[in-house]
């Protein structure tokens, strides 16, 4: 087995759950997490077709997403932060990711958006984020508690340099697929409600969950984005 066969396996078996409920396997992106490995590995992934990655540190992005591109050459990679964001760390993180997929608090948006317009001034594009919702209660888990993503967004016009593009959560550590697939299918309700009531320039069309152990059960109970490491690098 080589890191291009486990992507190999992996995209077949999104697509056979994709298909298996009536979903296109074309709406799921899969974002290969590099956390385990280096850049050599990382490339090769990128080599073998997958051009989005992710990292959940900061530091670790900023490291990779240097070495990456001199092993790749131009290939097209789009970097993604599905880790904390400290918000001491936005300004260098910022110029170097697609998608942030761990606003955990009012106090992140608010800094990402400040720096978005002191630094990056030149730049029309907004930064594109997720919401992390906290849909198990475990105490140990980053995200916001359910009940204050409402309020969070009816903020998000205050912050222009930023667009927030749908919600991320984490799955249970305990409890298997049963636990995992109503966290799931909790992330996509109040994505759906709160689709009703968000301001117009929010648009919650992304719903990132599903790692490695429960990418399928994700992908059934309507993720768009599936983050997915150990299934990748395990050979
Ligand atoms: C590590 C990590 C992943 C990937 O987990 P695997 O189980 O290795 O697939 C996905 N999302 C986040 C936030 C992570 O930290």
């Amino acid at each position: 087995m080589s890191i291009a066969d486990n992507l190999h396996r992996v995209r077949e078996r999104i697509a056979r759950a994709a298909v298996s409920a009536g979903r296109r396997p074309e709406e799921i992106t899969l974002v290969g997490v590099t956390k385990y490995v280096g850049p050599l590995e990382a490339a090769e992934l990128v080599a073998a077709g997958c051009r989005d990655l992710g990292e959940s540190r900061p530091q670790e992005l900023w490291s990779k997403f240097g070495e990456v591109a001199s092993t790749t050459g131009n290939a097209a990679i789009r970097w993604h932060l599905v880790g904390h964001l400290q918000r001491n760390k936005v300004r260098r993180t910022l110029p170097l990711v697609s998608l942030i997929h761990s606003i955990d608090s009012e106090r992140l948006l608010a800094a990402i958006d400040e720096a978005h317009a002191k630094f990056c001034s030149g730049s029309t594009a907004k930064v594109d984020v997720l919401l992390e919702v906290n849909t198990s209660g475990e105490a140990a888990k980053h995200g916001l508690a359910p009940d204050v993503i409402e309020p969070l967004l009816a903020a998000a016009p205050r912050f222009s340099h930023v667009a927030i593009r749908g919600l991320m959560t984490m799955a249970a550590f305990e409890g298997g697929e049963a636990v995992a697939a109503r966290n799931f299918a909790t992330l996509r309700e109040l994505r759906d409600r709160l689709r009703t009531v968000a301001p117009e320039c929010v648009q919650l069309d992304e719903l990132s969950m599903g790692m490695s152990g429960d990418y399928e059960t994700a992908i059934r109970e309507g993720a768009t984005i599936v983050r997915i490491g150990t299934a990748l690098w395990t050979i």
